[in-house]
This record gives C-alpha cells, sequence and structure tokens, in this order.
C-alpha cells in the first residue's frame, strides 16, 4: 500500500476502538495460507485480495499476526496454495517444516490422483494434521462441475479416516451449499468417514445470505463437521450459521494472507462481490477511491462481534470459537 503508515495507523484505532476489547487473549486461526518462494513459477506472483506476493513465509505471518491482533497469543493452521500449476510438493514440504504443533499446524495439500499410499506415509512424516484438496485439483473443463468425491477419492478418505486428519473443504460448483449435490456429498463423507473432521471452509463459500438459510440447516446433525469463517464479512450469515449448527462446531478462520488485504465482501441482490481499492481479478475495484478501507480481516471481525452481540452470546461462546473447539482437536495452542 502506498500509504503504508496511514493505513496502519487507522487499523490501529479499529483495533483499539472496536476489536481490542471483544477478541480473546487466545487466537487460533484455522485458515492460513503460507508458501515459499519456490513455490510459485519463476517470475510468477500469487494475487492475494489486490497485493500480488512472490511468497507469505512463516516470519512474515509472525509479524502479520503480530500486528494485526496486538498483544493476542496467536496459533495458526497453514497450508499451501492449492493450484496445480504450482509446485504442490515443494509448497507442502515448506509448510511441514515450519508447523511445530503446538502454535502451527499443516494440512497437506492433497491431489485427487496421487496414490494414497504415498499420500499416507508423507502426512506422517511430515506430522501433518490433515489435507486441502481443492476443485482445481479435479482437472476439469469446466471447474464448475466439480464433485466433492472427486476432489476426494476413496483411497485418500480412507487415509483421512483412519488417521483422524482434518479435511478443509472449499466446496465446488456454481450453487455452492444451495447445489443439492454439494449437500448430499457433504453428508455421505462425512456418514461414510466418521473419523475425518470436514472443517467446511468460508461457511461453504456463504457470503451472502442465500447461500446459508435453509441449508445449513441440513447439515448440523453431522458430528464430525465443524464450519471456518474465513473471509465471511456478513454478519447476518454469521448469525445464522451461529444460530444454526452446534456451537462447539464453528471455528474462527481467517484466509490470510488474503485477509489482509484492503476491502470488504459484501451482499448484492442474492450475490457477493469484493469491493477493493486495488486491482484484483476476484474484485470489483474502486479504482476512484471514493471510500477509505481497512482489512477484509477486520471487516470479518467486525461482523463476528455483530453476530454474537446481537444473539447475546456468553463470552464463552466466543472463547470457543476463536480457540477452544480448535484446541480441542489440535491440543491447546502454545506459543
Ligand atoms: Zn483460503
Amino acid at each position: 500500500m502506498s500509504d503504508g503508515q496511514a493505513w496502519r495507523e487507522r487499523n490501529r484505532r479499529i483495533w483499539q476502538e472496536e476489536l481490542e476489547a471483544f477478541v480473546p487473549q487466545c487466537v487460533l486461526d484455522v485458515h492460513v495460507h503460507v508458501f515459499n518462494d519456490a513455490t510459485l513459477p519463476p517470475g510468477e506472483a500469487f494475487p492475494a485480495g489486490g497485493p500480488r506476493l512472490q511468497s507469505y513465509d512463516f516470519a512474515r505471518l509472525q509479524a502479520d499476526l503480530a500486528e494485526v491482533f496486538p498483544g493476542r497469543q496467536c496459533g495458526a493452521v497453514c497450508f499451501g496454495l492449492p493450484f496445480p500449476q504450482y509446485d504442490q510438493r515443494e509448497n507442502n514440504r515448506y509448510v511441514a517444516g515450519g508447523c511445530d504443533r503446538r502454535s502451527r499446524w499443516a494440512l497437506r495439500l492433497v491431489d485427487p490422483a496421487e496414490d494414497p499410499g504415498s499420500v499416507r506415509a508423507d502426512v506422517i512424516a511430515g506430522g501433518f494434521v490433515g489435507l486441502k484438496p481443492y476443485p482445481n485439483y479435479v482437472r476439469k473443463a469446466d471447474l464448475g462441475q466439480v464433485e466433492i468425491r472427486e476432489m476426494l477419492p476413496e483411497g485418500i478418505m480412507a487415509v483421512a479416516d483412519a488417521l483422524g486428519l482434518i479435511v478443509m473443504l472449499h466446496i465446488p460448483r456454481r450453487g455452492r451449499l444451495e447445489d443439492p449435490l454439494n449437500r448430499r456429498q457433504i453428508r455421505e463423507l462425512c456418514s461414510r468417514w466418521p473419523g475425518a473432521r470436514v472443517i467446511l471452509a468460508h461457511v461453504g463459500r456463504a457470503y451472502y445470505l442465500r447461500g446459508a438459510v435453509g441449508h445449513l440447516e441440513e447439515l448440523r446433525d453431522l458430528p464430525n463437521l465443524y464450519f471456518d469463517t474465513a473471509m465471511v464479512n456478513h454478519a447476518e450469515v454469521l448469525e445464522h450459521l451461529f444460530t444454526t449448527v452446534p456451537p462447539d462446531r464453528v471455528l474462527f478462520g481467517s484466509d490470510i494472507p488474503i485477509a489482509l488485504a484492503a476491502g470488504k465482501s459484501v451482499e448484492i441482490n442474492h450475490q457477493y462481490a469484493y469491493i477493493t481499492p486495488e486491482p484484483w481479478e476476484l474484485s470489483i475495484c474502486d479504482s476512484a477511491g471514493r471510500v477509505t478501507y481497512t482489512s477484509f480481516l477486520y471487516e470479518q471481525l467486525r461482523a463476528i462481534r455483530r453476530a454474537v452481540e446481537r444473539l447475546n452470546l456468553p463470552r464463552g461462546f466466543v472463547e470457543d470459537f476463536f480457540h477452544g473447539n480448535a484446541e480441542r482437536f489440535l491440543g491447546p495452542a502454545g506459543g
């Protein structure tokens, strides 16, 4: 950002005025992307909400967490960039090397074409606590036609089930949770593999109300299904989540480094759009600078706070959401 210092000061003020009294002392972020410069082809950069990053390493993560959560003890579940054009093996190796299972936990990017035996051996050797599949790894000409079961074939799910792994699931298809095939396959996945812990990233990509209402209801009775709130800036979606699924199933996730970019996701006519001051392939760009922004992350925290206050949820809920629920399966965050 060109106005780096002004940006920092604005955010510091938002933290002090709106967030400091709300965010617990301990924050365990279950949705963080980390990648070294060997992950990307030479000369390429990843568009992270506007800023283009050639790498996002553990040192940078540490510094950013200290800046955006001042004085907090921060843990993170980390994984790479799940795109077939990047070096999956190198990214996995880097992520595993930076995770100690005390304050950093690693998920392994998984391609459905991989041999399940090799995935299993690699998970054990690398100390990974879970898997990160992604629709793009299915390599269909029409990405919109990818199915969950194609992202997570039987052999790989058998490994996740046997080792009790997390499966961080970014659901495919244009309809997201509105798509009945997705909901059916989520139910099948969780029921068939009760040893796996499935996390629906971004509340099933429900960045707008219709993406959640009427659909989360169908999924609330699955005991091994969790929901992370990464990039959800919408207080009503969060209210619906918090009132619909059991309170031990909701997890704070950010989507750092994308969440550190300036911008906001807004609902428009039963859809959503990212609005950013910098050009980004996925956003509507406010090139005229009509409004002043904070980060997607702070918009997430504001929306979480608003939902909690409107529902009058107890402090224990907030503590569990920000760290207690994840600690129950990762172990206490220390560091
Ligand atoms: Zn993500």
